[in-house]
């Protein structure tokens, strides 16, 4: 129940608003965001990446409502690309995208536009681009774009979200030689008739799917900070004789980082989702909503107008 009220939130801009005014908001944002700007990002992601930890970035944009905040969105991108590479970044870092915020409610053929300058600029960078997963409703979009994507940049990932009964069905789709899939739970709010709902129901979907992609050809990138499905994944990267090399796993921003330092000690790709940008809100609210204990803090720092 706090959980669909937090995430309901998460997807109102008045919320998003008030929240962003208030001071101590801000300061536990600044916990799990790297900062407002592509400076912020850098310097958090040369962090990561002189500890060892691979990267990828997404930048928090406000609602894109019209083609021009999609433009200016994929302007971003190819900004951070480019002072990713100058950097010496590249190739430990990536960057993950919404396709919402390129524009895919209001045009998917606007979306896919944005998107492939997107991928042209991580080629040129030298890394590759990786298509964040949103509510079920644009699956079906998201999917298609990918494919489009991938037939000249084959290396561009997907996200598949365990918690939606298709995606046993969207791994296979995918566990071809490869291809780059992030496997997570699921963030949003879905109704029961699309997505498991109980916790349980949840993550044995996640080992299911995990199977299909561990035994498959593809690269599967793991995002969990479930300490369960992180020995699972360890257990199945060993029963399906992968190396190192063939699988990583991904955590957030400052999450669990002693577990990332022990995966990245013993061996194992780690790559930190790390965002950035100012409107950090609903990214927060998300985060909240999957650790209620720190979203009673977090409550304290919103205002009552
Ligand atoms: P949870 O189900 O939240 O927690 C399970 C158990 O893990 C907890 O009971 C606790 O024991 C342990 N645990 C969890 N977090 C912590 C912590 N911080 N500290 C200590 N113990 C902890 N969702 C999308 O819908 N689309 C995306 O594109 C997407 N991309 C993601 C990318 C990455 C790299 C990651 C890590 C997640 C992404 N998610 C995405 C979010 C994801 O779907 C889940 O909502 C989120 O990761 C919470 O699920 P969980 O598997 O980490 O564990």
């Amino acid at each position: 129940m706090l959980r669909s009220v937090i995430l309901a939130a998460a997807d109102s801009p008045r919320l998003g608003r008030l929240v962003s005014s208030a001071s101590l908001s801000k300061n536990v944002a600044s916990r799990f965001v790297a900062g407002d700007d592509v400076d912020a990002a850098l310097a958090a992601a040369r962090e990561l990446a002189d500890d060892g930890l691979s990267i990828t970035l997404g930048h928090l944009a406000s609602g894109t409502a019209t083609a021009e905040d999609a433009r200016t969105t994929r302007d971003e991108y190819v900004l951070l690309l480019g002072r990713l590479r100058a950097a010496g970044l590249t190739p430990a870092a990536e960057v993950s995208v919404k396709l919402s915020a390129l524009g895919q409610r209001l045009d998917e053929r606007l979306a896919y536009e944005n998107a492939l300058a997107v991928c042209a600029a991580a080629a040129e960078a030298g890394t590759s681009v990786t298509l964040d997963a949103e509510d079920h409703t644009t699956t079906d979009s998201r999917l298609e774009i990918l494919s489009d994507l991938r037939k000249e940049y084959p290396s561009t990932g997907a996200v598949l979200q365990a918690y939606l009964r298709r995606t046993e069905g969207d791994c296979r789709e995918l566990a071809h030689a490869g291809s780059r899939v992030r496997l997570c739970k699921g963030a949003y709010v879905e109704p029961e008739s699309v997505a498991f709902t109980d916790a349980l129901d949840i993550d044995k979907s996640f080992v299911r799917c995990l199977n299909i992609l561990m035994s498959g050809e593809g690269y599967p990138m793991v995002a969990t900070h479930d300490p369960r499905l992180i020995a699972i994944a360890e257990d199945r990267a060993r029963w399906f004789d992968r190396s190192a090399e063939e699988y990583e796993f991904q955590m957030l921003y400052r999450m669990r980082t002693e577990e990332q330092a022990r995966l990245a000690a013993s061996g194992n790709i780690v790559r930190v989702y790390l965002p950035y940008g100012t409107e950090w809100y609903g990214y927060l609210l998300r985060r909240l909503a999957e650790r209620p204990s720190t979203v009673l803090r977090f409550g304290r720092g919103i205002p009552k107008t």
